[in-house]
């Protein structure tokens, strides 16, 4: 049986560090190695007593499935990103399920640990399909570019210098399609590995899903399936220790707390970019909007004191 202690219950999500390091080659076993590390840290908060809801997020993992297509191209046909996405929740949840099962046993908790494929629903009229933004997959030359928007319709935009990539949109997630199947598993003491990635974007509706080329951004989709399966706490763990004012400049100072009117100031303000800070601000103060009691934001190290508010920066309304 689980430990009894505090019951707080917490989504939990993973940066890309808590499965690959900035500079690491992207193994199996590199992967395999951090995932463990990163489930001896979960079943730490799993001994006190939290009951723990997890999500990840999914970029090394699709970018490498994709270079894998296009390579293979000629051999194989290429698979649509929703499929590229719901293989790296497979592959994710895989590393995930078997590290998690080989620390819970290691200390004697009896607690089943599962991965649901989870599509998430977005709006086919929402503005981001209008105007693709998240880079995704190999780099291109110009000329391999303008060949790919023609024949492909792909957007194609130069990243930062390094060649041009194929841009995606990143539309708001709207609804978990597999949220009664967490919610059960959830109560029923079940540890949840849900909608990693952000999950895997579908429109339409009832019985008629289809996926769609676009992306999402886990931090929004950790809130809303927080808010979905009503935890108190979203605890965003990633690779620096806490927000920082000033991150950037010679006078950064990290914040301990901070309520949702400094959140929006900061973020009008410019504090917090949009492919890394920002998101994660947003999507807790979007949990605390819809009712969530505290938001977390902390390095995977510190995720117990950040959870008793000794470390990382904690977000309250
Ligand atoms: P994750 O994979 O966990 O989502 P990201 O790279 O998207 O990681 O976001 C974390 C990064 O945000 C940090 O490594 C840091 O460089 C950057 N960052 C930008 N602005 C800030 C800020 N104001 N405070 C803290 N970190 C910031
Ligand atoms: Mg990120």
């Amino acid at each position: 049986m689980p430990p009894r202690g505090r019951q707080l219950e917490v989504t939990i999500a993973l940066g890309g560090n808590a499965i690959l390091r900035r500079g690491d080659h992207g193994t199996a076993e590199e992967q395999i190695d951090r995932v463990r590390a990163t489930a001896r840290a979960l079943v730490h908060l799993i001994e006190k007593g939290d009951r723990i809801l997890l999500t990840h997020g999914n970029g090394p993992q699709v970018g490498d499935i994709l270079v894998q297509n296009e390579a293979a191209k000629d051999q194989v046909p290429q698979m649509p990103l929703d499929v590229c996405g719901a293989q790296s929740q497979g592959m994710i949840g895989y590393m995930l399920q078997q590290a998690l099962r080989g620390e819970l046993d290691a200390e004697g908790i009896d607690m089943p640990v599962v991965t649901v494929l989870t599509q998430v629903l977005v709006d086919r009229g929402d503005p981001a399909f209008r105007n693709p933004t998240k880079p995704v997959g190999p780099f291109y030359s110009a000329q391999e570019s303008s060949r790919l928007s023609k024949s492909k319709g792909w957007a194609m935009a130069e990243d930062s210098g390094r060649g041009y990539r194929r841009v995606v949109p990143s539309p708001v997630p709207k609804d978990i399609v597999e949220k009664g199947t967490v919610a059960r598993l959830f109560r029923a003491g079940v540890l949840v590995i849900a909608a990693g990635g952000g999950g895997i974007p579908v429109v339409g509706g009832r019985g008629r899903l289809r996926g769609v080329e676009a992306v999402l951004d886990k931090d929004r989709t950790a809130s809303l399936l927080a808010t979905t399966m009503k935890t108190k706490v979203l605890l965003i763990l990633t690779d620096v220790d806490g927000v920082y004012l000033d991150y950037a400049g010679p006078r950064r100072r990290k914040l301990d707390a901070l309520d949702v009117k400094a959140c929006e100031r900061y973020l009008r303000a410019g504090q917090f970019p949009p492919g890394s800070m920002g998101p994660k601000i947003e999507s807790a103060v979007s949990f605390l909007k819809a009712g969530g009691v505290r938001a977390v934001i902390a390095s995977l190290e510190e995720a117990e004191a950040a959870l008793a508010g000794r470390a990382g920066t904690t977000i309250t309304r």
